[in-house]
C-alpha cells in the first residue's frame, strides 16, 4: 500500500477542515493509499516532524491549509530534500493564491479524486536569499500588510481586510529608492512596491500578471514607480483592470535571478510573511517541486 502524509492546519481558514477528515480517509484509502497524520498544534513543529521523515518512506503529501502552511511545509521539503514527493492541496485557508492559480478545488470528494488520478506538474519555488516562497517576494507599499492584520481581524474580514490594511498605510507611506539587477541591467529609481511573482497575483490582486507560468523557470518583475499619493487612486485603477504592462510607471520584465538593494531598511515579503531584510537575491527554482492538479 502506497503512504501519504496528511498535514493539516486545524486553525485555517474556516477552522471546518477537521469534520471532514473522515471522507478524506475513506476516499483515500479507497484510492489505495495508507494515511499518515499531522495536526499542527504550534509554531515549528510541521518543520521540526518533516525534518525526521524519512527521505523514500512516503509517496506523497497533502496540505490542509492556506499559503501559510503550504510555505512552511515547501520550505521544509527543500530544505530537507523531500522535494521529490509530490504534494497534493487543500485549499482551506484564509489566503489560497497559490490553490486558486492551480485551479484546485476544495471540495473532499474533487481534491481526493485528484490524488487518485496521480497527475502532477512540475513546479517552480523561489529562493530568497536563504527562504523558499510559493506565490510571490515583495516589497514595499502593500507588502507588509497581511502580517499587521490580526488573526481574528484577517478571519473575519478575509480579502477585504487587506484593502482596509492598505488604506492605513497611506499616510505614513514613502517611495522606496531601490537598485534591481537582473541578467540584462541595473535598474535604479524610486518604486512604490515591488512584486516579484512566482504564480500570477497576490492578495486582493488577482490575475496581476496574467501571463505569468508556474512552470517556466522565471518570475515576472513587477515594479511601480512612485506616482504619488496624488496619482495613486487613478493609477491603481489602470492596474487592477490589468493595464499595465505598457505603462512608463512600471517597470516589467521575466528573469531567473534578480538582486534588489536598497540604501534604505527595507524588509521584504515572502508570501505574506516577514522576509529577509534588503539586499536579496531571488532565484527561481525551476521544478522544484511536484504537485498534484488535474
Ligand atoms: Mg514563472
Amino acid at each position: 500500500m502506497k503512504k501519504l502524509k496528511l498535514i493539516y492546519n486545524p486553525y485555517s481558514g474556516d477552522k471546518t477542515f477537521k469534520f471532514d477528515l473522515d471522507i478524506y480517509v475513506t476516499n483515500l484509502q479507497e484510492a489505495g493509499y495508507e494515511v499518515h497524520m499531522f495536526r499542527t498544534i504550534k509554531k515549528g513543529d510541521i518543520e521540526n516532524h518533516l525534518k525526521e521523515v524519512p527521505k523514500d518512506f512516503y509517496d506523497a503529501f497533502i496540505i490542509a491549509g492556506g499559503d501559510g502552511t503550504i510555505n512552511i511545509v515547501v520550505n521544509s521539503l527543500m530544505k530537507y530534500g523531500l522535494n521529490h514527493i509530490p504534494i497534493a492541496i487543500i485549499p482551506v485557508g484564509t489566503a489560497n493564491d497559490f490553490a486558486r492559480f492551480l485551479k484546485l478545488p476544495k471540495e473532499p470528494d474533487d481534491a481526493c479524486k485528484i490524488i487518485a488520478n496521480n497527475n502532477t506538474i512540475p513546479v517552480d519555488v523561489g529562493l530568497c536569499n536563504e527562504t523558499y516562497f510559493i506565490n510571490v517576494c515583495a516589497g514595499g507599499l502593500f507588502a507588509n500588510i497581511s502580517e499587521k492584520i490580526d488573526k481574528n481581524f484577517k478571519e473575519v474580514l478575509g480579502k477585504l481586510g487587506y484593502y482596509i490594511r492598505a488604506l492605513q498605510e497611506m499616510p505614513f507611506y514613502k517611495p522606496i529608492t531601490l537598485k534591481i539587477t537582473n541578467s540584462k541591467e541595473t535598474i535604479e529609481d524610486k518604486f512604490d512596491l515591488f512584486l516579484v511573482l512566482n504564480t500570477s497575483g497576490t492578495g486582493s490582486i488577482k490575475n496581476l500578471s496574467p501571463k505569468a507560468s508556474i512552470s517556466d523557470g522565471v518570475f515576472d518583475f513587477i515594479g511601480f514607480r512612485n506616482v504619488g499619493i496624488t496619482n495613486l487612486p487613478s493609477f491603481a485603477i489602470k492596474v487592477l483592470k490589468g493595464e499595465y504592462l505598457e505603462h512608463d510607471k512600471i517597470l516589467f520584465f521575466q528573469d531567473e535571478k534578480i538582486t534588489i538593494e536598497s540604501v534604505e531598511d527595507i524588509y521584504s515579503d515572502l508570501d505574506g510573511e516577514k522576509g529577509p531584510k534588503l539586499p536579496i537575491t531571488i532565484k527561481n527554482i525551476s521544478n522544484a517541486i511536484k504537485v498534484f492538479t488535474n
